[in-house]
């Protein structure tokens, strides 16, 4: 195997650990946030407009996280158990093998990218 596995099993414990503090860091924050309209944004106030873009971009994510994190959860758990099965870094559709550019980029990655592609687009 040519693979560095524990390289890739480290960045998706770490990945885990991260997901699952963010999820736990929303609960804690923002308990019934979505009726809420107004947000105190922490930090230096020297530039009013930037900080409440910053604000909605941090509030988006928090709520792609919130409807992707169980998925993401599942893909990584999906991803350490094909670590262990000696099958991480194939594509689970075509059995090629996934670039490793991309399983950098997203170590939970089952599908090489031209499926990836194509699950998109169904
Ligand atoms: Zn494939």
């Amino acid at each position: 195997m040519s693979m560095d596995t524990d390289h890739f099993r480290t960045m998706l414990v770490e990945e885990r650990e991260r997901v699952e503090r963010a999820i736990a860091n929303l609960r804690d924050d923002h308990p019934g946030f979505a009726d809420d309209e107004v947000e105190e944004v922490p930090g230096p106030s020297d530039n009013h407009i930037a900080e409440t873009a910053t604000a909605t971009l941090d509030r988006e994510i928090d709520f792609t996280l919130e409807e992707n994190s169980g998925q993401v959860l599942a893909d990584i758990d999906a991803a350490l158990k094909r670590i262990d099965d000696g099958t991480y870094g194939t594509c689970t559709v075509c059995g090629k093998q996934i670039a490793e550019e991309r399983l950098e980029a997203y170590p939970w990655a089952a599908l090489c990218i031209d499926d990836a592609r194509q699950a998109e687009h169904r």
